[in-house]
């Protein structure tokens, strides 16, 4: 009998995430060098010192099973959030509890509201348990559109999945939006926040989500050391949540979820309040600079919260950037093919974006 037909329909019509192209592989299929990748939202100023350094005197203990609670992590963290530690799981990736939250309450016939365009993990983990993904559209400027979401939701909604701010647009809503929405959620949803960028967030009025996790039963924010931290090739996320849906995605992880290197590595990168208020001023300075250079050129850029910007070029610039060793991040995909995401670089690499574009106007190419 064919392989295929004893696969589970479910995982059988999923499509695999598409991740930003490393730039080595750019590199060898266009034969070209020193190209920019601004197509994941890393840290364009690399991981924290700190942690490089603690990760290689780590380095002669890997032949070790690691913490498997995460104790130190677990307990500095607690201490950093103002939250108790058995409020923290922690996962290979914020992305690892995204699946963990699937398994952990969806089954087939399930509905999860979510936001989109917006990360496309949320769909792909959803389809994965058989479960149903139900995407709300964006606003007209591209932000989440909360009452249409609490419209959304019905008897069959388990999960919500809200991104703030939201990837890919750099949109985020503020605290009175949010408790509109809470208003009208249902107590039966669990509410999982997604916040990659909060260290990113400028606005004053962001919502107080974490005080929310310790007040509504079945709520998880979802935080990473991918981003602001500059870890993203540990694989180390948290949720931060009330102890008892704590205490069930505890029961659905691996043991060892978090290896010896990422435990010491975020502990050391938490602990480095000087390289992520650097890397803030970077993003900062880099956000403002695009967010006046690309409408020059003639493109509409978005609001953004994060250390990312949504830019509305026009048809073929994925392509256009590409073959100016300039990698970004093309939308196509979520139904934006004039639009692509840039993360924030270097104040040399936003510049080389800038440039390749100019030369993509003068050539007419
Ligand atoms: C990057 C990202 C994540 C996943 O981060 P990892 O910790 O690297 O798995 C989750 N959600 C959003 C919105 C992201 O952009």
């Amino acid at each position: 009998m064919a392989l295929e037909r004893r696969v589970n329909p479910h995982i059988l019509n999923l499509e695999a995430y598409q991740p930003g192209k490393p730039i080595e592989e750019v590199e060898r299929e266009l034969g070209i060098s020193c190209s920019v990748k601004l197509a994941s939202n890393e840290n364009p100023l690399g991981p924290s010192p700190k942690a490089v350094a603690a990760l290689r005197e780590a380095g002669d203990q890997i032949s070790r099973y690691p913490d498997g609670a995460s104790y130190e992590l677990r307990e500095q963290l607690a201490q950093c959030l103002g939250v108790g530690q058995e409020q923290l799981v922690f996962g290979c990736g914020a992305d690892e509890l995204l699946e963990l939250l699937a398994k952990t309450f969806l089954s087939p016939g399930d509905e999860v509201v979510l936001p989109w365009p917006s990360f496309a993990m949320y769909p792909i983990v959803v389809k994965g348990m058989g479960a149903t993904p139900v995407p709300v559209p964006l606003s007209a400027d591209m932000a989440h559109d909360l009452p249409a979401m609490a419209r959304a939701i019905g008897e069959r909604t388990k999960l919500v999945f809200l991104c703030n701010p939201n990837n890919p647009t750099g949109t985020s809503f503020g605290q009175r939006e949010f408790e509109g929405f809470l208003a009208e959620l249902p107590e039966t949803a669990v509410l999982a926040i997604d916040e990659a960028y909060v260290e990113f967030v400028r606005r004053s009025d962001f919502p107080h989500s974490i005080a929310l996790a310790k007040r509504r039963p079945g709520t998880i924010v979802l935080r990473t050391f991918s981003k602001i931290y500059g870890l993203a090739g540990l694989r180390v996320g948290y949720g931060i949540a009330d102890p008892e849906l704590a205490s069930y995605l505890e029961r659905a992880r691996h043991p060892f979820n978090v290896n010896r290197l990422a435990e010491v590595a975020a502990l050391a990168a938490l602990g480095d309040e000087e390289h992520a208020q650097r890397t803030r001023d970077n993003n900062a300075a880099g956000i403002e600079f695009l967010t006046r250079e690309l409408p020059a050129l003639g493109h509409d850029v978005w609001p953004s919260d994060a250390n990312f910007l949504l830019v509305r070029t026009g048809a073929d610039y994925y392509e256009k950037l590409l073959r100016k060793g300039v990698i970004v991040r093309p939308l196509r995909g979520f139904g934006l093919p004039e639009h692509i995401r840039v993360s924030i670089g270097t104040p040399e690499e936003n510049e080389r974006l800038i440039k390749a574009l100019q030369q993509i106007v003068e050539e007419g190419s």
